[in-house]
């Protein structure tokens, strides 16, 4: 397929992000046809417990304000600037104050989530386990001894920002035998394809090739609303995961399970099958043939918090509309196809352009499959 030109691409899907400010969306998913719940969760973050700016509470109350459904406290575990003034001498304690905000009750409900960051020269770079019983375990100086700690409590391990230019001048990702040994012996499951304002192609490639869980995170050390509003985006980088309800083991199930969607500046990254789903939640698809033309009316309604923009490749054309769309958060796009007479079958192929499957692929899907014919519910 021809990718759509970048320059073309950024004035679809960054101009909100690079006009003034605006306000943060609230991450609202509908469930999936198939009834999975889509938990939007952030699992890299950082307090003034290691080089972070806030408290550890503001990382919760955040969290609520965006419609987060899960925050991962994810402390530095080597590099700790404000020891001084702070010290922590138990790796588990930001945690324990985000959690006691978490479990306030009449507050939107937040599952906060105990973590840890390995942070290493590369190789093996920054890694973070999160889903862990006690973080002190983790805080000796054989890495990998750090890491088969916390993979015996349980943890979900994943591979941070691998391309990160400070430590990758070329910001290319680079695949080394100490990364593949990890990943062989069960100690690496995810890596972050977009962390912060950066998505990398190059890194969503080595997800797909070593079968990792894709993962977006904010890795946030000042105040949300200040980074993304003003200069990130319209809402923080996070992973949608599909999961059986709301729980805390749901959660961690789907991501060993992989069935996650990365989501970053208004754009999803993620296997064709999970993103599937998570679209089809979201649009609803009507049609209706008119009488006097042969035309095919097409109602195509969008319930979730972001913008979904589509090319259409059909061989017929709009009557009203080019052939890229933009269905906004929460409002009907309603469009006329042409050379439609009653009873002519019709499909309406499109790209999904503000999702990824692969780097430089967009999800291709028809939605006519996605439509629901009159006297249907
Ligand atoms: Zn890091
Ligand atoms: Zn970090």
């Amino acid at each position: 397929m021809s990718p759509i030109r970048p320059a073309l691409m950024s004035a679809l899907l960054l101009g909100a992000a690079t006009a003034a400010a605006q306000p943060l969306v609230q991450l609202d998913f509908p469930h999936t046809p198939d009834g999975r719940y889509v938990q939007v969760v952030d699992l890299h973050t950082h307090s003034v417990f290691s080089d972070g700016r806030v408290w550890p509470y503001m990382r919760v109350r955040e969290a609520r304000r965006e419609h987060v459904d899960a925050v991962a406290i994810t402390e530095h575990l080597e590099y700790q600037p404000h020891k001084a003034d702070i010290p922590h001498p138990d790796r588990n304690r930001a945690f324990e104050i985000a959690l006691e905000e978490g479990h306030k009750e009449d507050e939107r409900p937040i599952i906060v989530l105990n973590g840890a960051e390995i942070t290493r020269s590369m190789p093996p770079g920054h890694i973070n386990a999160v889903f862990l019983e006690d973080a002190n375990a983790m805080l000796v100086d054989d890495y990998r001894a750090g890491l088969e700690a916390a993979a015996g409590q349980g943890a979900f391990i994943f591979w941070n920002h691998p391309y990160w230019r400070k430590q990758e001048k070329d910001g290319v990702a680079k695949m080394q035998k100490v990364h593949r040994a990890l990943i062989r012996d069960d100690l690496i499951h995810g890596v972050e394809v977009a962390n912060g304002a950066d998505y990398a192609e190059d890194t969503l490639a080595i997800a797909l090739k070593y079968d990792l869980t894709i993962l977006g995170t904010s890795d946030i050390h000042g105040i949300t609303e200040w980074d993304y509003q003003e200069r990130q985006g319209r809402h923080r980088t996070v992973t949608l995961a599909l999961t059986a309800d709301t729980s805390e083991d749901a959660l961690r199930e789907a991501l060993f399970a992989g069935h996650t969607v990365a989501l970053v500046k208004e754009t999803f990254i993620g296997r064709a099958e999970n993103l599937e789903p998570v679209l089809a939640g979201m649009l609803t698809v009507s049609t209706e043939q008119e009488e006097e033309y042969d035309r095919l009316e097409v109602r195509i309604s969008n319930s979730g918090p972001l913008p979904l923009v589509f090319r259409q490749t059909s061989e017929r054309y709009f009557y009203d509309a080019h052939d890229i769309f933009t269905v906004a958060p929460g409002s009907e796009f309603v469009v006329h196809l042409k050379e439609v007479a009653p009873g002519d079958r019709v499909t309406l192929p499109v790209q999904w352009l503000n999702a990824y499957q692969a780097p430089r692929e967009h999800l291709e899907i028809d939605l006519m499959a996605l439509a629901v014919t009159p006297g249907e519910s």
